[in-house]
């Protein structure tokens, strides 16, 4: 199906929730391990596997098939989080081969305290930040005031990290956003601890491992996000706190510059959770039906996503960034129904076109687009088991995509199930 010879990157080619944990589900069996490799609990990722609907945020989407799966150095680890998706996995009847990083950082209740009192302070600017503490967990551990799992494993170590940060942390919320500040020290030290032998038999070198294997093994990079909640190339400051590019694979595990394949994962509509520009955005009755139809809500928070039009002009640069080598299209069963579909296929700033995402959030707020008209089409395709037997107006809306982006689409995901997925040759 893909090449055999190389690991694979799953990268998102939006703002998230392309369906990133379906195919990271459907591939994983053709590689020796999963790693997930950025971000934290902010990430949900949905698998549906006949029956039974599994929500992850930090367990790799790969631990269904119950095969290796690795958390490298660069995800941040909430592990009471961590914990419940353990238990969950157990309760399953799966067996769990999870192994962490000890180099991962851990998010700690301050994190999660200041990320609710500065947006609090930030009012109508605020960011739309799920309140979880992880942009702050990142902000300590670029600036080296952050706990990793290592310290949760040596009582002494963990208590002479958190007394070194503690008053800065405690005079931050209360002094400068005003709000309250009502942790313990020994009670948060005594949680972790707790916390930290168990999860210590899951603790393992896995950049040194992946380093020694990875030219006589394949693995599979599960990202979190996507594109355009990188903070750098993302639409910012409307992103996450860290990056969600394929090039971060390697940096983020351990590894040196090396070649992968990469699949971007493209929704056939787009959407959007959290504040910031979104120029395809619909705010009429089309927006709800994707919105309904597509059940975009967030995994993690139940917030309802924005839903537009797909942009074509953001996933182009997207691939670009990413080296996307594949494309997987999903969620085209919901664009079912419509009468016309329409594709962002340029975009203008008062009348004058432009060729790229504009940098700045201003202009990007005004970007107006331009769309392609397609017909849409009835049938209901949930149940179609090869891409011939697609519809034509469905098949003509895939071919103008896979036109203007110019890469590959590889597979059409009709369905949230494994079964649901089709290889288009
Ligand atoms: P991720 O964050 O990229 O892994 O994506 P999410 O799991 O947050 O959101 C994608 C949602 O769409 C999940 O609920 C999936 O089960 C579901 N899904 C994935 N592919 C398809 C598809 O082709 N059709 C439909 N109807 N649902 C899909
Ligand atoms: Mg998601």
């Amino acid at each position: 199906m893909l090449p055999a010879d190389k690991s694979l990157v799953i990268v998102g080619l939006s703002w998230g929730d392309e369906g990133k944990g379906k195919f990271v589900d459907y591939l994983a069996g053709q590689f020796d391990g999963t790693v997930r490799y950025n971000g934290g609990n902010n990430a949900g990722h949905t698998v549906k596997v006949r029956e039974t609907t599994v929500h992850f945020s930090l367990m790799p989407a790969a631990a269904l098939r119950g095969g290796l799966v690795y958390i490298a150095q660069a995800v941040v680890i909430n592990p009471v989080i961590l914990l419940k998706e353990i238990e969950l996995v157990k309760k399953m009847g799966i067996k769990l081969d999870l192994r962490i990083d000890p180099r991962c950082h851990v998010v700690m209740p301050y994190h999660q305290l200041m990320d609710v009192a500065s947006e609090a302070y930030k009012g109508k600017q605020q960011t739309g930040s799920l309140k979880l503490g992880i942009g702050f967990c990142y902000e300590d551990r670029t600036n080296r005031a952050g706990i990793r799992m290592v310290d949760l494993l040596d009582g002494r170590v963990l208590r002479r990290r958190l007394q070194q940060v503690w008053e800065v942390k405690r005079r931050r919320i209360e002094r400068v956003y005003g709000s309250k500040f009502d942790l313990d020290l020994e009670t948060v030290w005594g949680t972790f601890r707790r916390w930290g032998r168990r999860l210590k038999s899951y603790i393992f070198p896995v950049a040194e491992y992946l380093q020694d294997n990875f030219t006589s093994k394949k693995f599979l990079f599960e990202a979190a996000q996507g594109a355009y909640l990188d903070y750098s190339f993302g639409t910012y400051p409307y992103t996450v706190a860290y990056q969600t590019t394929a090039a971060a694979a390697l940096t983020d595990t351990g590894l040196p510059p090396s070649s992968v394949n990469v699949l971007g994962v493209v929704k056939a509509y787009a959407t959007r959770v959290g504040n910031g520009p979104f120029p395809t955005e619909l705010n009429n009755r089309t927006g709800q039906y994707l919105q309904q139809k597509g059940q975009e809500f967030g995994t993690v928070s139940r917030r309802p996503r924005r839903c537009g039009w797909l942009d074509l002009v953001m996933v182009k640069q997207a691939i670009k960034l990413n080296g996307v080598s594949y494309l997987a299209l999903t969620k085209l069963d919901i664009l079912g129904g419509l009468p016309k579909i329409k594709l962002g296929v340029g975009y203008r700033i008062k009348g004058k076109k432009i060729e790229r995402v504009p940098v700045g959030e201003k202009e990007l707020g005004q970007v107006k687009p331009d769309y392609q008209v397609m017909p849409g089409w009835e049938n209901e395709i949930q149940t179609v088991v090869s891409f011939r037997k697609l519809p034509l107006a469905c098949r003509q809306y895939i071919q103008t995509v896979e036109d203007y982006l110019r890469v590959p689409i590889k597979f059409v995901s009709v369905g949230p199930e494994r079964n649901q997925t089709l290889v288009k040759s």
